[in-house]
């Protein structure tokens, strides 16, 4: 491995505007570009482990009982990458379980609780080239672990009205994070998702964003399609489940955006 995994976390505490669709495309993307890349369910709702269908339930460990492992005095989880695997060349995946929702009380009464996350991918850094984490639409301790946790942040912004609404607390909460727990992070890629052409309010609200955010807006912009919201029930990304179709072609740029940032960084 040349490297160690670039670890990017995709947030919006606004909910449903396409966090788990994008971050389950871009491991299934990085990994299929032969990328060893992890995806992270830190959302109870589990949605980017039913996405990819997986069953938690067959899996050696998940996110809960990992944090659990770390904050009842065992330093570092016994974890290994061959438990992780998801049966995809390159992907593997720490499952999220209900358990997670009970994540906030576990946590309330820990030491250093913002960054148990940090402590659990950090032997994993050296196995994977990215480490991509799916985080719940609140700005709670799991979302500000994926903050302290991350490099990057991936925001997707959905071509809705109000886009723009709740972004200052998000960009409020990542300096307060900078400035205490995590003075590198910064965000990569702002994603706008769920694109309509035909509408006016999608390019009255990608001008605004591109006002608002300039050059860390993706030139990508995932368009609506019904094959994005098909590909989950049957256990797939997009790109998996319609390769050809509009959505998965627009992921799979992004992807390579996201690629090309990445080498543009220097260490
Ligand atoms: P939550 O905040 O609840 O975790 P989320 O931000 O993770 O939600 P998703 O679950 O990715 O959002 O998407 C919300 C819904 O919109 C899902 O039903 C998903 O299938 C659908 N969806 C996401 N992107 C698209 C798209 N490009 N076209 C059509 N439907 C989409
Ligand atoms: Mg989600």
């Amino acid at each position: 491995m040349q490297r160690q995994a670039w670890v990017l976390a995709v947030v919006n505490q606004k909910g449903g505007v396409g966090k788990t669709t994008t971050a389950v495309n871009l491991a299934v993307g990085l990994a299929q570009r032969g990328e060893p890349t992890l995806l992270v369910d830190s959302d109870p709702q589990a949605n980017a482990t039913s996405g990819l269908g997986v069953d938690p339930r067959t899996f050696p460990t998940d996110l809960f009982a990992l944090i659990h492992e770390v904050v009842s005095g065992r330093s570092t989880p016994q974890i290994t990458p061959s438990m992780l695997a998801t049966g995809r060349p390159n992907l593997h995946l720490i499952p999220a379980t209900i358990d997670l929702a009970g994540a906030d009380l576990l946590l309330a009464s820990q030491i250093a609780r913002e960054t148990i996350l940090r402590q659990i991918l950090s032997p994993l850094r050296d196995c994977y080239m990215w480490i991509v984490i799916d985080t719940p639409p609140s700005l709670g301790i799991l979302t500000v672990n994926a903050l302290a946790a991350a490099d990057g942040l991936i925001v997707p912004v959905q071509c809705e009205y109000y886009a723009l609404e709740g972004l200052t607390r998000l960009l409020q909460t990542v300096e307060l994070v900078k400035r205490h727990l995590n003075p590198t992070l910064e965000i990569w890629k702002v994603l706008l998702t769920m694109h309509d052409a035909r509408t006016r309010l999608s390019e009255q609200v990608e001008e605004e964003v591109r006002k608002f955010f300039g050059a860390r807006v993706a030139q990508t912009v995932i368009p609506r399609s019904v094959r994005v919201s098909e590909a989950p029930s049957f256990g797939q990304s997009v790109l998996e489940y319609d390769a050809r179709s509009r959505a998965a072609i627009a992921y799979a740029e992004f992807v390579e955006e996201v690629r090309a940032y990445a080498s543009s960084r220097t260490w």
